[in-house]
């Protein structure tokens, strides 16, 4: 396998002329700042966001490069995991020409991303057990394939993927594959982030919006070669992540001993959630669970799921995705919603078997 970036980057990029501020020339942080248009009184608010903030976040990544063991450089940081993913599509895949790789039942934002983008997508479904087939995945490429998109733990079903057949991809394919662990927190496999130096194809999703409690923050996270790193950062909007967001989140690492906690909290809701979903006949499967959702298969899913929503408690439908029929996802919730999921559970569902 020969990884060559630049032959998957699309021509018009490899040209572009990224947008630049004068504060790329002048990096002192004092000085009478005239150049951008700002609002030189300050805010309405209490706080002054009247500022642009940093475009490079560079005092976030040192820290975020801190936890996770790569480079500043080795780091892309998005407006959610999503704007990540919209922007490999833009770098790498040319609309009405190009293909990616999905593996369904997977999550939904790839393919809307693809659509949006207008890039053809071949699906290659996992097993009935929700394992990869590598070498249908490997069968499906052709010369315009230009990512394969793995979710483990994977989203809908909350399994890991078999790590070999994960390497096999990486080996054998010459596109970038994407490794998104948004769940990577909830079970105790390393993240593929160990093996950036040896596959030069990697790249690695994660998020704050799970296990950290900040998804309304909007932060996510891409790790990979410095080369596709670069790529990122030179075609995202320069000010893509807010300076609230930004210095929230560096709080939130510098003082993050509630993140293991709450990690310890939603685990053990999820054991109880098993154990008490066990004990339901007509539970049909409970599929077993890496992440902080459970996937359960039931009779008649579509409709306790409207009878669940009347009782005012929301779960995921997943049964018109592939391989998912009569399947509900279920977030882990509080001990008290966890509860009251099930008492409403218990309520509806036998009268539907
Ligand atoms: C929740 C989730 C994300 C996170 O997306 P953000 O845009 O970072 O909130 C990413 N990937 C998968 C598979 C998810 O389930």
């Amino acid at each position: 396998m020969q990884f060559k970036l630049n032959s998957l980057l699309r021509p018009h990029i490899a040209k572009l002329q990224p947008y630049t501020s004068a504060r790329d020339e002048y990096t002192g942080k004092i000085g009478v700042f005239l150049d951008a248009n700002e609002n030189p009184y300050g805010s309405v608010t209490d706080q002054d966001y009247n500022r642009y903030p940093d475009p490079y976040q560079s005092e976030l990544k040192e820290e975020i490069s801190l936890i996770k063991q790569v480079k500043p450089s080795q780091i892309f940081l998005g407006n959610g995991s999503d704007e990540a993913i919209d922007l490999l599509f833009r770098a790498f895949c040319n609309p009405g020409k190009d293909n990616v790789i999905l593996l369904p039942p997977t999550y939904g934002m790839y393919e809307v991303s693809a659509s949006i983008n207008d890039v053809e997508i071949r699906r290659v479904a996992l097993t009935s057990d929700f394992q990869l087939q590598p070498n249908k995945v490997l069968d499906a490429v052709d010369d315009n394939t230009k990512i394969i998109f793995v979710c483990t733990p994977n989203n809908p079903s909350g399994n890991k993927l078999k790590r070999d057949d994960i390497e096999l991809l990486l080996r054998k394919f010459k596109g970038i594959v994407v490794i998104d662990e948004a769940y990577i927190d909830f079970n105790d496999e390393p993240s593929f982030t160990t093996e950036l130096d040896n596959f030069p194809n990697l790249l690695v999703i994660q998020t704050f919006s799970k296990a950290w409690g900040l998804a309304s923050l909007r932060l996510g996270m891409a790790f990979g070669s410095e080369e596709i790193i670069g790529i990122l950062n030179k075609i995202k909007p320069p000010y893509n992540i807010s300076g609230l967001t930004q210095e929230t989140v560096l709080a939130a690492i510098r003082n993050n001993k509630k993140v293991k906690k709450m990690i310890e909290g939603i685990l053990k809701e999820r054991s109880f959630m098993q154990e008490n979903l066990e004990k339901l006949t007509f539970v049909q499967n409970i599929f077993p669970s890496q992440a902080n959702f459970l996937l359960i298969k039931i009779p008649h899913a579509t409709e306790v799921y409207n009878e669940l929503i009347e009782q005012k408690v929301i779960v995921r439908n997943r049964s018109k995705v592939l391989l998912c029929e009569d399947c509900l996802r279920i977030s882990v919730g509080t001990r008290k919603e966890n509860e009251e999921f099930l008492k409403a559970l218990v309520k509806i569902a036998p009268k539907k078997v």
